[in-house]
């Protein structure tokens, strides 16, 4: 074969090239496809190198992308041709004196990525500087910088990252930029949310992680409505703290800004997908308009000093209980050198009695173990059910109603913080200092779904009238 049919033809080999030759049809044509299985139309996308010789693969006008059989295909109709480009040109950012001055650390994650029709994969790609370059209304915000730190999907990020990030952000805040915009995968970013919140304590300027759930290429996308108002409220906003600027209603209407550790990722793939647990979030933000929902909040002051503390044990872990769970589970973890074990325990904060004697093992080797709560909402109380006093005389110690993977960072940190000094973290584990425990819940943080506010409303008027 030619190259110039190669790239016709670009990824698919035998029959599939074939019933493309048959139909008079290439890579980048728009095309209906009657199939056995129905009718589609959508582009004919490039193949991966690597996959089979069998399918087709359209990208359906929705944005997703299909697989069809060779063999279950009647008919293509060409409708169009589109070669679809999707290397954004880097702008020069352009700089107003009148403006703030903001900071863009890039992570990676969806936020920073495109479809790699080579592998068929989505790789993160954009640089930070063609991240604005696609989102011109930035430059009506603020003066931008950005620096691309890594380019990883966030399930690589850790405390190895948490560490540089930390250092970049002092850096960033000693430079006096008036906010900070952290570009991250959503699928950790209440990991890493935390770990800035304890690392980074009374920051003078907002912090503001953002990120996306459908990549910038898809018509569905988020990242650019993230992108601007998280922006706005690191620029703008009138709130010093870590955040999450993420997805408000389905409605496309505003954006929540949550608590850094607070928040947490509870659906895998619709765009509002961030809640606030155990509160309600900090604002809404939707283009310029700031609405506090709360008004406890650190506000921005040039002249507070931020507090570092760049710290991690790695040696701590989070075990969420299931009934069933063997003694041996705990004991491994305890002769494998770990430190401290956060338990996400059922109801108010339960293990079954068999866990009990490898819990009182783990104590007697010295290993800090803290219960947190499955329910995600609520508080841990022990003291409600003979077993869960029996669980405190083994020395486990409640966090009230820290989120787990919050407690499992807090720990990370406190017992980097203080190696070898116990009394020294079991004081900051169950001190608040960034809002990871609360004294109460409002009465209307559990019901309000966050995001879906006009839509319960409605919803609710409806079933009362
Ligand atoms: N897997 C991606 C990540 O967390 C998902 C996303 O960015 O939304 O990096």
């Amino acid at each position: 074969m030619s190259a110039a049919t190669d790239d016709r033809y670009k990824g698919y080999r035998g029959p599939c090239v074939e019933l493309m030759k048959r139909f008079d049809v290439t890579v980048w044509c728009e095309v209906r496809a009657d199939t056995t299985r129905g009718r589609f139309e959508g582009l004919l996308l490039p193949r991966s190198e690597t996959s089979d010789e069998d399918h087709l693969v359209l990208k359906l006008n929705s944005g997703y992308n299909i697989g069809i059989r060779h063999d279950t295909v009647r008919r293509l109709e060409r409708l169009g041709y589109r070669e679809a480009r999707y290397k954004i040109p880097e702008k020069e950012f352009p700089t107003d004196p009148t403006h703030p001055w903001v900071k863009l650390y890039g992570t990676g994650g969806t936020i920073a990525s495109r479809l790699d029709y080579r592998t068929g994969a989505v790789i993160p790609a954009f640089s930070p500087g063609e991240l604005y370059g696609s989102v011109p209304e930035l430059a009506d915000i603020c003066n931008l910088e950005t620096e691309k730190l890594f380019a990883v999907f966030s399930e690589n990020m850790g405390p190895e990252q948490y560490l540089v990030l930390v250092e970049k952000v002092g850096d960033a805040i000693r430079e006096g930029y008036n906010g900070i915009v952290i570009g991250h995968g959503t699928d950790t970013m209440h990991h890493t949310a935390a770990a800035l919140s304890f690392m980074v304590q009374r920051p003078p300027v907002p912090i503001v992680m953002v990120g996306s759930q459908r990549s910038s290429d898809r018509p569905s996308s988020d990242a650019a409505q993230n992108l601007i108002n998280a922006t706005w409220a690191a620029a703008h906003g009138p709130i010093a703290e870590v955040m999450v600027c993420m997805f408000g209603p389905t409605s496309d209407r505003y954006n929540l800004l949550h608590r850094g550790t607070r928040v947490r990722k509870m659906h895998s793939s619709y765009r509002s997908t961030f809640r606030t647990l155990g509160d309600i979030p900090l604002a809404m933000v939707e283009k310029g308009s700031f609405t506090a929902l709360k008004h406890d909040y650190l506000t921005r002051r040039t002249d507070r000093d931020v507090v570092l503390q760049l710290a991690f044990e790695e040696r701590v872990t989070l075990a969420y209980y299931y009934p069933g769970m063997q003694p041996d589970v705990i004991d491994a973890l305890v002769e494998r050198g770990y430190k401290g074990i956060v338990i996400a325990g059922t109801g108010l904060g339960h293990v079954n009695r068999k866990i009990y004697p490898a819990l009182e093992r783990a104590r007697d080797a010295g290993v800090l173990v803290y219960m947190t709560l499955q329910t995600l909402w609520g508080f841990v109380q022990m003291h409600v059910y003979e077993t869960g006093r029996e669980i405190l005389g083994l020395g486990v110690i409640p966090l009230a109603n820290m989120l787990p993977e919050v407690a499992y960072i807090k720990l990370g940190w406190a017992m980097g913080v203080h190696p070898d000094n116990p009394h020294a973290v079991r004081e900051l584990m169950t001190t608040a200092i960034a809002g990871e425990m609360t004294e109460r819940e409002p009465h209307d943080g559990y019901l309000i779904l966050q995001g879906g506010v006009p839509e319960v409303q409605e919803f609710l008027e409806r079933v009362w009238r």
